[in-house]
């Protein structure tokens, strides 16, 4: 009986391939883990105030002139 030897799928260890965070949109820094994608929590209170305001600034579209059929005739 041969004895079979199963090759374990050994997977060797990655060495230090920590993903990069990028830099903080913001102000351009490198990202921190903590705070990411922002350098710090402040840049994210920015962001995020930023975020808010453009959100408000966004004209918003509404819908009308559905079942409105004002002279639509064809
Ligand atoms: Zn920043």
């Amino acid at each position: 009986m041969a004895s079979r030897r199963r090759p374990e799928a050994a997977v060797p260890p990655v060495a230090g391939d920590a993903p990069k965070l990028g830099a903080c949109p913001i102000c351009g820094r490198p990202a921190v883990a903590a705070s990411r994608p922002f350098c710090s929590p402040r840049c994210r209170d920015v962001d995020l105030h930023r975020w808010l305001t453009g959100a408000y600034a966004v004209p918003v579209v509404e819908e009308d002139g559905g079942e409105d059929g004002e002279g639509g005739e064809h």
